[in-house]
């Protein structure tokens, strides 16, 4: 980790469930087939049968989740969040630490005007930034 890091302090961090990353807006959220295994036996549903109803290919060998008509994630409640929380893709589990955010101080600041939590809350350090944006499970930006 260079001396000349732009986070070298670490940046500040936490969720305030206001949803906004999982609605109103198209984007893609990445999923493996790990992922997609987890969601499809917490559903209750066949593999198969997932895929079909809950994802699309976005290219370049990227399955995304499906999007509601008023571009929502197709897992978002306006009351309940995220309704497959504890098995949400890791796309969702590492924001706002993705590589195209920590890239500059300008890509943060672009991040935080979509996303309210982001420099505020707890501190995290320059090294779980860089390793979590090491395998961020993100296709590169929010939309
Ligand atoms: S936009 Fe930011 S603060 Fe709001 S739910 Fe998403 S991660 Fe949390
Ligand atoms: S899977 Fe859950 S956390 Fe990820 S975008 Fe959809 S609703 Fe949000």
């Amino acid at each position: 980790m260079g001396d000349d890091l732009w986070y070298k302090e670490g940046l500040r961090f936490g969720c305030l469930r206001c949803g906004g990353c999982c609605s109103g807006f198209s984007g893609t959220v990445r999923v493996t087939d790990d992922e997609i295994g987890a969601i499809a036996r917490r559903l209750n549903l066949p593999e198969a049968e997932f895929r079909n109803s809950y994802t699309r290919s976005v290219g370049g060998g990227v399955i995304s989740l499906t999007e509601k008509e008023n571009k929502d994630c197709v897992f978002f409640d306006k009351d309940e969040g995220c309704t497959v929380y504890t098995d949400r893709p890791r796309q969702c589990r590492t924001w706002p630490f993705w590589r195209s955010n920590i890239d500059s101080p300008e890509r943060w600041q672009r991040g935080a005007g979509r996303c309210p939590g982001m420099d505020k809350g707890m501190l995290h350090s320059a090294d779980l930034v860089e390793e979590t944006s090491e395998n961020d499970g993100s296709s590169g930006s929010i939309s």
